[in-house]
């Protein structure tokens, strides 16, 4: 499958370009809004054509885009994308407005491509075998979650994350969505309803860099989760607690495979054996499977709605001071 990327990005040079390849697909376009980073990225990474406008790909048989351009910029993209007919891996989150995310999903629905979000934690050999364990009934009636997301921005993405609201800064838009999508890939559903507090720590300009929340959710779950930008020695974890046992999941919030997870019960604690798959390889294959029409695991685009439906009620609880139910399109 030939592939285009739609952004010359961190973490398209850091994961995707390198994920694709190693999907066995071929990356053969970068557009960039300025020539001179596509030329410099595409020559970086080996790519065969350099371009500053979305529409040189049509003269390039590109089956599917992968978008990592700014927030703000992600549904121009997709919508042309689906236009020509070729498939999307489009970033988190979707957008920075529900109303663009929800044009999104329909456009790449009505022209019957596929579309997924890079929620690549899912994809986190802890995140599988948390999911098992909790399907299986081994945690017995699961009542509550603790997340903790909060990490370091690291200092050459302290751009428009931290001053450019426009563009979808903030930790909210930035890492909430990434939660949202773990906690219904373990628990099988979203939360109904959420209770938040933010705050600037002085790193972002304007806006909110720590985040604290509790969100609800239909089956009597609740869950406390905590993103952050400015605590450079917090450690990642998702624990999952019930009646019959817990989950322990520690550095497990990362690009790279890793972290640890513990089961503890009647009987002891025990270390829960992880493979160390790369997170975003497996977003390819599974997108891979989806074009061919196969089961995936990957968060769709209607997924990536969702998450990004709970990071707004997040900072609309903020703002209120009130619980908020969830709104999703
Ligand atoms: P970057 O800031 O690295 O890149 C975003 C855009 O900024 C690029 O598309 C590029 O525009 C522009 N840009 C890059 N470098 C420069 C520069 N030196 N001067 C001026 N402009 C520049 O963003 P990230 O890679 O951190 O994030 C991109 C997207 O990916 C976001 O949606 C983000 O939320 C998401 N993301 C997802 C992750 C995941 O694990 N799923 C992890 C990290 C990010 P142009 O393309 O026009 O050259």
């Amino acid at each position: 499958m030939k592939w285009a990327l739609i952004g010359a990005s961190t973490i398209a040079g850091q994961w995707m370009v390198d994920a694709i390849r190693s999907a066995g697909d071929d990356v053969v376009a970068v557009v960039s809004g300025s020539t001179q980073r596509a030329q410099a990225f595409a020559h970086t990474h080996q790519i065969e054509h350099a371009v500053s406008h979305e529409h040189a790909l049509d003269a390039l048989g590109i089956d599917a885009v992968y978008v990592s351009n700014t927030n703000d910029k992600h549904e121009a993209s997709v919508l042309r994308a689906a236009t020509a007919g070729q498939h999307v891996l489009c970033e988190k989150p979707l957008a920075v407005d529900l109303a663009a995310a929800k044009r999104m999903v329909q456009a790449c629905e009505q022209a019957g491509v596929v579309m997924a979000t890079n929620h690549h934690l899912r994809h986190n050999a802890a995140h599988r075998a948390m999911r098992a364990h909790i399907a299986s009934q081994q945690l017995g009636v699961v009542s509550s979650v603790r997340l903790s997301h909060s990490v370091y921005l690291p200092k050459h993405i302290q751009g428009w994350r931290l001053s450019d609201k426009g563009a979808g800064g903030g930790v909210v838009l930035d890492i909430a969505v990434h939660n949202a999508d773990s906690l219904a890939f373990l628990l099988g559903e979203y939360p109904t309803h959420v209770c938040a507090m933010t705050s600037n720590t002085g790193m972002a300009q304007g806006m909110e860099d720590n985040a604290m929340s509790v969100w609800r959710y239909a089956s009597g779950i609740t869950a406390f989760t905590h993103q952050g930008f400015n605590t450079p020695f917090a450690e990642t974890h998702i624990q999952v607690h019930g009646d019959q046992a817990s989950l322990h999941g520690t550095g497990i919030l990362t690009q790279a495979p890793g972290g640890t997870l513990q089961l503890t019960d009647a009987s002891g604690t025990r270390d829960i054996a992880l493979d160390s798959d790369n997170l975003y390889e497996r977003v390819v294959r599974n997108m891979q499977a989806a074009i061919r029409g196969e089961l995936h695991a990957n968060a769709d685009g209607a997924a990536g709605l969702q998450s990004l439906a709970v990071a707004h009620a997040v900072l609309a609880s903020a703002t209120s001071g009130h619980t908020e139910a969830v709104t999703y399109p």
